[in-house]
């Protein structure tokens, strides 16, 4: 029988966001400050076993979807090997990967033949120049390249471009025009204050609503189209187009009331929402000796105490504590 574990808001507990690392080699300005983050000592990080097996609890629990970020998943050493043992494990339906794709293009083969369900890449520009404005690196071409690779390869792709004022707006269109001929899906986000620094605008003006109303001035015959269940996304396609595209409401928060995800941080800290200051820590339980049943117990009770929405889990921080940890810390 299949399990399913339940919040204390009655959403079922299946989907968990694994950071695998803080350290990247790019320095996104949504994401990052110019001179980097801090990161976390290397013997805080969750080590590859610790990942297996806090996995394998979350399975007996009912999870049976992860998704694998950072930090840059790929920057970490062996971080294949990690991925064919996750492929491995049983309980776990789908692995998805969110990557940045400067590193990634000679791995595709491999990605595919272990059988991952998807890679969000992320790219918000189709502009070279832009590329380095934005990243602060030098690396479109090989984004580009780990871009047609997974196209060739048949792996499930999605873009994600983060909307940033004064920075890629004139690309919307062009990065939605990509949905014409290929069979990729297009995602516009918010930009959230994730980025190391605090509050890049007073009040954000490129808002969901506002992004669909910039996409229909090129393509009026857009139209909505189902959203899978818990999908963060609006999603809709524009009539003939072999893609799809989607809007991710981040900041402004419209999806929580089916929310299924949870997050572990590089240094294991339950998220039991993206807005909270983390719950507790999965790595400190782990080795302070926990068995596996009491590892399920902590994951069990935290999520019968999760925020409502990320409206309350920001406000439980305090106001001491604001939204402004890089996104590199989390995973988004
Ligand atoms: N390094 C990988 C990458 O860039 O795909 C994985 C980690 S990155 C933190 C995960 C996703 O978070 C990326 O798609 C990125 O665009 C998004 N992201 C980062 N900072 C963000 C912010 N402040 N607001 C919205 N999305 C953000
Ligand atoms: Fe690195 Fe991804 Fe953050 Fe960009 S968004 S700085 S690629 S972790």
């Amino acid at each position: 029988m299949t399990k399913a574990i339940y919040d204390n808001h009655g959403r079922r507990i299946s989907y968990l966001r694994l950071a695998v690392t803080d350290r990247c080699n790019l320095r996104c300005f949504y994401c990052m400050p110019e001179q980097g983050i801090t990161y976390v000592p290397r013997e805080d990080l969750l080590s590859y076993e610790e990942m297996l097996r806090l996995v394998q609890v979350l399975t007996t629990l009912g999870v049976d979807k992860v998704r694998i970020t950072g930090g840059e998943p790929f920057i970490r050493k062996d971080m294949p090997d990690f991925l064919r043992a996750l492929s491995r494990m049983e309980g776990l339906q789908q692995i998805n990967i969110t990557t940045n794709g400067t590193t990634t293009a000679a791995l595709v083969p491999e990605l595919a033949r272990m059988g991952i369900h998807s890679v969000n890449l992320s790219l918000d520009t189709l502009d070279k120049d832009r590329f380095f404005e934005i990243t602060r690196r030098d690396s479109f071409e090989q984004v580009m390249e780990t871009f047609h690779l997974l196209l060739e390869h048949g792996i499930k792709t999605k873009i994600n471009a983060v909307v940033m004022a004064d920075k890629n707006i004139d690309d919307l269109i062009p990065m939605a025009e990509l949905t014409r001929d290929l069979p990729v899906s297009m995602r516009f986000i918010e930009e959230m204050p994730f980025n190391g620094e605090g509050q890049h605008y007073d009040k954000l003006y490129w808002h969901h609503a506002n992004i669909l109303a910039h996409l229909k001035t090129a393509f009026p015959t857009i139209e909505k189209i189902p959203d899978p269940p818990a999908s963060t996304s609006y999603n809709y396609q524009v009539p003939g187009f072999k893609g799809s595209i989607g809007i991710i409401a981040a900041y402004t928060r419209t999806f929580c009331g089916t929310c299924n995800r949870i997050r572990i941080t590089p240094q294991g800290s339950l998220k039991t929402c993206l807005y909270d200051n983390g719950v507790f820590n999965i790595r400190d339980l782990m080795r302070a000796g926990a068995t596996n049943a009491q590892l399920a117990d902590a994951f069990t009770e935290a999520f019968q105490n999760r925020a409502k929405d990320g409206w309350e889990a920001e406000r439980r921080r305090g106001f001491d504590r604001p939204v402004k940890e890089s996104m590199a810390k989390i995973g988004g």
